[in-house]
């Protein structure tokens, strides 16, 4: 067997030949399909840039930069009708010309039924409702190279690093410290592989496919990043499947039936999987951190520095990029309140309650990861290879 990433995943419960055998045949599979069903392909985003730290001067040169936004003609009749009557016919024109990339606003009050307003003390986001709002088709927005690159871009993976959660040292004991770390780094990783997988390779005929050679410059390369990405995989696996009880009751109406039905039936499917439960029934032990001495005060610190992380998304100069950003760091914020704020030492009787927002950035950033997860494992061989000039 070539294999170069073996044994246990750091820190985690599972060996990496079963977290690719298991999300080859069942995770990403499932993750594919559940992402695609209505209730988890509209994210709803205030894309504003409101960037809190600098004034925005980052500008990326690709239309694939900015998302379309436009009203949705898929849905049924009935659920469109009482409000799209009265919108003006400018709304129904999509800004990229692309009749099928549209979004409809009138999903709101339909969509969020069922769902309570909570914050999420991990996050920066302001989630009031109003005219700033808008709702994004993810599957027509996908991650992708976009063009955003330079100062700007690597202002912000500075920030996040420097001064929020600067490289362990080595043999540090700070266990939490190092997570919040790994877990950046696991989604930077991510983030690369899919500019990667899905590159502009010629502009003039607009020609895409994958890009192997940022792939293993930007991750590949660096053996600590890939782990990083299976950790982050497996930490965000965990909360899914630790919420699993949540998951299960909660109301995925869309005025769908049968996509609902759908959704429903491949969440279970997921929170209660036979094959995931056999092979790797806790992908990461969140029971073995916050046992020190200085634990509330930790845990503040902490919050604080991913809550900065999760502000500086506001900052990112392309557009779609800060939809993928906010998506997934907001994903990340719903991991980590599952993991360590609820039923935790500070919270103990504090029943867990999550936005329909959290559920659907949690859901689509562990199918963001899975795929980078499943790249890896199908490139790094052929990289490998190809790098070294065989
Ligand atoms: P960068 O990826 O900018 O990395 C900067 C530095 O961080 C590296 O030099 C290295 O020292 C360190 N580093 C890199 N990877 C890791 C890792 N995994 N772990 C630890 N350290 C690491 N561009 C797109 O085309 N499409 C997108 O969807 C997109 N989304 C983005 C979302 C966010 C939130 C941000 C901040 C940027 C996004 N970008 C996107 C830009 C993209 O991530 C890069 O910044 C850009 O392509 C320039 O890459 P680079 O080679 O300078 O290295």
């Amino acid at each position: 067997d070539s294999r170069k990433y073996t044994g246990i995943v750091e820190d985690c419960c599972c060996d990496y030949e079963t977290v690719d055998s298991l999300n080859r045949a069942v995770l990403h599979p499932l993750l594919q399909e559940l992402v695609a069903t209505p209730f988890f392909r509209y994210f709803k985003v205030k894309l504003w840039c409101d960037c809190p730290f600098w004034p925005d001067d980052g500008m990326c040169h690709l239309r694939d930069c900015s998302v379309c936004e436009c009203p949705e003609n898929e849905f049924p009749e009935p659920f469109k009708k009482p409000s799209l009557l009265g919108l003006p016919l400018d709304d129904l024109v999509c800004q990229e010309g692309n009749p099928q990339a549209t979004v409809d606003r009138t999903l709101d009050t339909m969509a969020f039924r069922g769902w309570i307003e909570i914050d999420n003390p991990w996050t920066h986001d302001d989630e009031t409702d109003n005219g700033e709002m808008t709702y994004v088709n993810l599957q027509l927005n996908p991650e992708r190279y976009t063009g955003y690159t330079g100062p700007s871009a690597r202002r912000i993976w500075d920030a996040i690093y420097s001064e929020n959660c600067p490289k362990y040292s080595t043999g540090e004991a700070c266990q939490e410290k190092k997570v919040l770390y790994k877990l950046i780094s696991g989604l930077h990783s991510s983030i690369s592989i899919h500019i990667g997988a899905d590159y502009l390779l010629d502009e003039t005929t607009n020609l895409w496919g994958n890009n192997l050679e940022l792939m293993y410059g930007r991750v590949l390369g660096y053996p600590d990043r890939v782990r990083n990405l299976y950790f982050t995989f497996l930490f965000v696996l965990r909360a899914v499947t630790k919420a699993a009880d949540y998951l299960e009751q909660a109301e995925y109406d869309t005025g769908n039936h049968e996509e609902d039905l759908k959704a429903q039936s491949l969440m279970r499917q997921l929170l209660y999987n036979p094959k995931l439960q056999a092979a790797c029934p806790l992908p990461f032990d969140e029971a073995k951190l916050w046992h020190g001495q200085s634990e509330p005060e930790l845990r503040q610190q902490i919050q604080k520095q991913f809550r900065n992380i999760s502000a500086l998304m506001d900052c990112v100069g392309c557009e779609k990029c800060r939809l993928w950003g906010k998506l997934q760091v907001l994903g990340l914020g719903t991991a980590l309140k599952i993991l360590f704020s609820v039923n935790g030492q500070n919270h103990p009787h504090q029943p867990l309650q999550l936005q329909r927002n959290e559920v659907i950035a949690l859901v689509n950033l562990l199918s963001r990861l899975s795929e980078s997860v499943k790249f890896v494992n199908e490139m790094d061989p052929l990289v490998e290879m190809k790098m070294e000039g065989l």
